[in-house]
């Protein structure tokens, strides 16, 4: 239990924002809380360094990440615990956001430790801000799996959500989204990819999920980019294997047809659909 005393001598736990790209986006409380503090542990100290040197800081800075989370942060609790004021700071944007660091707050409240926040930069509200689709309610679903059955999965499972859903996505794993986009919410999805925020080369590309299959094939993704879907007006779509399988199970078409027909509605090449279509009459035997 924290007693008045404690209060008084343990130290705070700043949680300090940093700009995503353009470093004029530091906030003036920032800069002058990370001048002030004992100590800062960062995502990767060589990083922080050059932002540090930027802005004439000079604090020691100590690493804090995924790897070391558990050790250090037992050490950056008993140092708080001993009166230090400490900053907490990711490679870019707020910490905690697809960043470490919740687990080190989390300590620091259970041990009666103040925590404050220090707001400023992130990808997502940035990327939303601008993005000019409904930000009422929205979804910020990270990163997607990596393998490629996790990703389609999950994005079933939000195919029809009502609320705009944001991901953080690397460009070399934009194309394989957009095409399980096209597949699983349809090509008419809406779809905006902001990239490069803040930074020289941003951009915010706006079109359906087919635009944005050809646009991404023709000039692929550079940099860091974040994927905003606002909730489809048509609705859900059926992914196209089962709305393939309800056309041949109908049977009012051909497999021809309703190739053509299913390829036509989802943008997609006729010889994707038509492999689809025999996998599918396999499987069932
Ligand atoms: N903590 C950060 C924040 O508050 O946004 C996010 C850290 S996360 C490890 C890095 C991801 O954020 C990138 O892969 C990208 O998806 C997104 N991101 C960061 N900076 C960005 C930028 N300038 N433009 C677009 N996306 C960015």
């Amino acid at each position: 239990m924290t007693t008045m005393q404690d209060k008084e001598t343990t130290g705070t736990l700043y949680v300090v924002a940093t700009p995503i790209g353009n470093l004029e986006d530091i906030t003036y409380r920032a800069v002058r809380i990370l001048s002030e503090v004992d100590l800062v542990a960062a995502e990767d100290t060589r990083h922080s360094r050059k932002l540090f040197a930027h802005f004439g800081i000079q604090k020691p800075l100590v690493s804090y990440h995924d790897h070391n989370e558990q050790k250090r942060q037992e050490e950056l609790v008993k140092r708080l615990q001993a009166g230090e004021n400490l900053a907490l700071i990711s490679d870019a944007g707020t910490p905690c956001i697809a960043d470490p660091g919740y687990r080190l707050i989390a300590s620091c409240h259970a041990a009666g430790i103040t925590v404050v926040p220090i707001p400023g930069p992130s990808a997502l509200i940035t990327a939303l801000s601008a993005a000019g689709v409904s930000t009422e309610r929205f979804a910020f679903e990270g990163y997607l799996p990596q393998k490629a059955k996790a990703r389609a999965d999950l994005l079933r499972k939000l195919n029809g959500e009502q609320r705009t859903l944001v991901f953080y996505e690397t460009p070399h794993r934009l194309a394989a989204t957009l095409a399980d986009l096209v597949e699983i919410m349809g090509a008419e999805q809406p779809v905006v990819v902001a990239r490069e925020l803040t930074k020289m080369y941003e951009e915010f590309f706006r079109g359906t999920a087919a635009e944005a299959v050809a646009r991404f094939a023709r000039e692929p993704a550079r940099g860091e980019l974040v994927l905003v879907l606002p909730p489809s007006t048509q609705g859900p779509q059926m992914n196209v294997r089962d709305a393939l399988r309800k056309l041949l199970n109908e049977g009012d078409l051909s497999r021809r047809e309703a190739v053509k027909l299913i390829a036509r509605e989802y943008g997609l090449p006729s010889s994707d659909v038509y492999r689809e279509s025999l996998s599918l009459t396999e499987e069932e035997g």
